[in-house]
């Protein structure tokens, strides 16, 4: 496999830009080596700068749920650029864009579209605290919801504890406000509320969790959420930025039967584009400005452009069929993989939930953070390797999910099986 190319550019990359990536996971630190610079991508497939070709399965890290390069969102979007492409001011595309999230997740009583998943999570977050006038917010351990001061926060032990910046530059402050509980463990959640759910203002949790790797959550747990915030009155915030449009056609609260107050979307709603939003109860989004006195706003916000392209891909992706297809997809993969576990002498399991995916240096698929670390990072790190040297690119790292996209059919997927299962075969 040439990467001269590839490595030429991170050269000159490094120079004028942090570590030479715009954001960490993309560096490869997790799996060693260097990044690959892609030149282009269609469909199933992406090509790096040196011109080989991979199957993808981060697909823009879950964004490019029809595939990349869908023509009906180029079309749309060389449309929309040609009419311009911006205006900071109000269009018709926004209330087209606002009804269709609406007519797809009915907890969307109100909707605005802001620009990335992080903005979504920190404007619910603050429209939580201003709707409640309390400060307190409760999020679980291996949940990622954006770049986000008072959410950059791990407890590290999984015990109920106030939480610590994981990040340098965040105030001991802007952290301790933030409790931090382990995933699917209801216990812990009730517990929680009853020592401080007077004070809680939003519980906020990405409903299956992707960025711990894929962790699907136990029935119990988010029915015990929903029930301690209507008891205490807090808001329950699903960031369902990954999941959304991902899991299920109404996202992972139809899909688990759990609405929350407010839900934080992106990726697949931006057809590739940056979009984001969030929204929710009525009575609680009228507190926005202009209405309300919580302060929001974006520039290119709702950005025609963007939005034209996220419009697209939702017509495709809530089409009838759509999903079936898409999970009988995901599944087969996940299936595949499994058997291709069979034969390894490392641990390993994979599984799927809609189109999305995970795979476990693991006897059995995780259920919580500290589960999550019990997996070998040195196997992902050769089996990360040996599939990209077979034409296979996954996430460069063991703590995200997968994406399967709608063009990926059964050769890519055959493919994909048939050199797991060469890897896994070599892995000790
Ligand atoms: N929330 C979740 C669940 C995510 O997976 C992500 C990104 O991966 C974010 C929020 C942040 O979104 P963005 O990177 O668009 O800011």
């Amino acid at each position: 496999m040439k990467t001269e190319v590839s490595r030429a550019l991170f050269s000159r990359a490094v120079r004028s830009i942090p570590g030479g990536v715009n954001s960490p996971v993309r560096a490869f630190q997790a799996v060693g080596g260097e990044p690959l610079f892609i030149a282009r991508a269609e469909g199933p497939f992406v090509w790096d700068a040196d011109g080989n070709r991979y199957v993808d399965y981060v697909n823009s890290w879950g964004a490019n749920i029809v595939g990349h390069a869908h023509p009906k969102i180029v079309e749309a979007v060389r449309e929309a650029a040609g009419r311009g492409l911006g205006f900071g001011a109000p269009t018709e595309l926004e209330c087209q864009f606002a009804e269709t999230l609406r007519e797809a997740m009915p907890s969307l009583e109100s909707v605005r579209a802001v620009n990335s998943g992080g903005e979504a999570a920190m404007s619910a977050v603050r429209l939580a605290r201003g709707f409640t006038g309390r400060d307190l917010v409760v999020k679980f351990e291996g949940c990622y919801h954006g770049s986000v001061d008072s959410l950059l926060v791990d407890a590290g032990s999984g015990a109920l504890t106030f939480g610590h910046p994981s990040s340098a530059g965040v105030p001991a402050k802007a952290a301790g406000d933030t409790l931090v509980l382990p995933y699917n463990n209801p216990q812990a959640a009730a517990d929680a509320f009853f020592a401080k759910g007077d004070a809680v203002a939003a519980v906020i949790v990405e409903p299956a969790a992707g960025n711990m790797n894929l962790v699907v959550p136990d029935p119990e747990f988010l029915k015990v959420l929903r029930e301690e915030c209507d008891r205490c009155g807090a808001a329950l915030i699903f960031d369902e930025v990954m999941t959304g449009f991902r899991v299920h056609r109404g996202g992972a609260q139809a899909l688990f039967g759990v609405t929350p107050d407010l839900t934080c979307l992106g990726k697949v709603i931006g057809g590739g584009l940056g979009v984001a939003a969030f929204g929710g109860r009525r009575d609680m989004m009228e507190k926005l400005a202009p209405l309300g006195g919580v302060y929001q706003a974006g520039t290119l916000s709702g950005n025609p452009v963007a939005l034209s392209a996220g419009l697209a891909a939702l017509e495709i992706v809530l089409a009838d069929g759509f999903f079936p297809a898409l999970a009988r997809a995901a599944r087969e993969l996940a299936d595949g993989l499994e058997k291709a576990g069979e034969s390894a002498r490392a641990a390993f399991s994979a599984r799927s939930i809609g189109g999305m995916f995970g795979m476990y240096f693991r006897g059995a698929p995780p259920g919580n953070f500290a589960e999550v670390g019990e997996c070998d990072l040195s196997a992902f790190r050769a089996f990360f390797r040996g599939m990209l040297e077979r034409g296979v690119y996954f996430a460069p790292s063991a703590y995200e999910a997968g994406f399967v996209s709608a063009a990926h059919g059964g050769d890519e997927i055959a493919k994909t099986a048939r050199a797991a299962a060469e890897v896994l075969a070599e892995i000790a």
